[in-house]
């Protein structure tokens, strides 16, 4: 077998019914094209038969490599745990259901051969999504993009790296980790291809509105102090209302009017009170990413591995 130039990293959690699917595809594509290629699957603690699939595949194809967490991680320790992992020149990270096209793939192979670092997939459109998730998604990309100075309403997790990118980001000491933003903040000559955003065939989305708030808050604490930030101006502008309110105190007073005043006494307790909650809430936010950063805790445990010449058994 010759020397592996592009690795395909895909994160697998309970896709059972993909993961044949997505070999097939994959592979008769890289064939068909020439290219030396392997894919590394990396089961997230799946609690169907991923596993058994990956295995099965993997004995009998060298090129298809397996990762098998001890519980379910999550998607980016899943996609940071192939990239550690990955022997070739170039990887690239996409989702287990074909999502990402795979002829895309080939395109942005072709972007790296032509010199490009990042080749970062961009969604042409967002494929079936309800009304709410949209919004959703507006608002926490509008933050996300403000705070981190990168346009990012159209980024995906479907982006191909050159090995240069790769050490790069697995370099970096953080354990709460964002790809998306992470890949962009790292630099490199970048470019883009556009793709639409096929429909899952075989299972169903592993994302529901509670892991999305959790993924979108998470997010926003690991990568920018914005919220921070938002404690002071609130700080400021309260500051200018206790002054006009203080002045407006005081002038009552001196003109020896100063038996009402109930209703204010009340709006300044609960405006005070709202403030210092909020921001007990956002600097709460932001110490219990300190202590986590702090822990220094692996960032994923891996029980077995397939085709993989062991490294190391965990990070
Ligand atoms: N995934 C994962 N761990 C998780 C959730 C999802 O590795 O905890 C993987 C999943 O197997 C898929 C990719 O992340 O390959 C995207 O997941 P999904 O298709 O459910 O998300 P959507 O396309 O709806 O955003
Ligand atoms: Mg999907």
């Amino acid at each position: 077998m010759n020397k592996e130039v592009l690795s395909i990293v895909i994160p697998a959690y309970n896709e059972e019914g993909n993961i044949e699917r997505t070999t097939r595809v994959l592979s008769g594509l890289m064939e068909s094209e020439k290219i030396n290629y392997a894919i590394y699957y990396v089961d997230d603690g799946s609690k169907d038969k991923t596993w058994e699939q990956i295995e099965a595949i993997a004995r009998e194809n060298k090129r298809v490599k397996g990762i098998h967490f001890s519980r379910n991680f999550g998607k980016e320790a899943a996609m940071f745990a192939g990239l550690e992992m990955v022997a070739g020149d170039c990887a690239v990270v996409m989702d287990c259901d074909l999502q990402h096209p795979a002829e895309t793939v080939i395109k942005m192979y072709h972007m790296w051969e032509l010199g490009f670092e990042v080749v970062e997939g961009v969604k042409l459109d967002r494929g079936k999504e309800s009304a709410l998730h949209k919004f959703a998604v507006k608002v926490f990309y509008k933050l996300m993009s403000d705070s981190t100075k990168i346009d990012m309403s159209k980024a995906s997790d479907f982006k191909l790296m050159d090995r240069k990118v790769i050490d790069a980001l697995v370099s970096l000491p953080e354990r709460n980790t964002f790809f998306r933003a992470l890949s962009s903040w790292v630099g490199f000559k970048t470019t883009t291809v556009g793709f639409y955003v096929a429909e899952r065939e075989i299972g169903t989305s592993k994302w529901n509105l509670g892991s999305l708030i959790r993924y979108a808050i998470n997010n926003i604490t690991s990568f920018t102090t914005k919220p921070l930030h938002l404690v002071f101006f609130m700080g400021g502008l309260y500051l200018i209302l206790a002054l006009i309110q203080g002045i407006e105190c005081l002038v009552t007073y001196l003109s020896h009017n100063a038996v009402e005043g109930f209703t204010t006494v009340i709006l300044i307790q609960l405006i005070t009170g709202s403030i210092v909650m909020l921001s007990l809430g956002i600097i709460g936010t932001y110490i219990a990413k300190i202590y986590e950063e702090v822990k220094n805790r692996h960032r994923y445990i891996v029980s077995k591995t397939v085709n993989i010449a062991s490294k190391r058994n965990d990070k």
